[in-house]
């Protein structure tokens, strides 16, 4: 089984629940629903970071 993007993790962006591990979890979707929270998370390159903690920082300052 191939994936469309190996050894990529994929985190929720609202509540950070690890998307890999979830149940029926497949990089092919373009949207997967976090079975945790239900957001909607875009599974795209536009998506990818180096880190847990440069996407972190990407958010920008103004967030809350
Ligand atoms: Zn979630």
């Amino acid at each position: 089984m191939s994936e469309r993007f190996p050894d990529i993790d994929w985190w929720c962006d609202r509540c950070g629940a690890y998307l890999n591990d979830q149940d029926g979890f497949d990089d092919h979707h373009y949207i997967w629903k976090c079975t945790e929270c239900g957001h909607k998370n875009s599974i795209s390159a536009d998506n990818i970071y180096e880190s847990h903690e440069d996407y972190l920082g990407m958010k920008g300052d103004d967030d809350e």
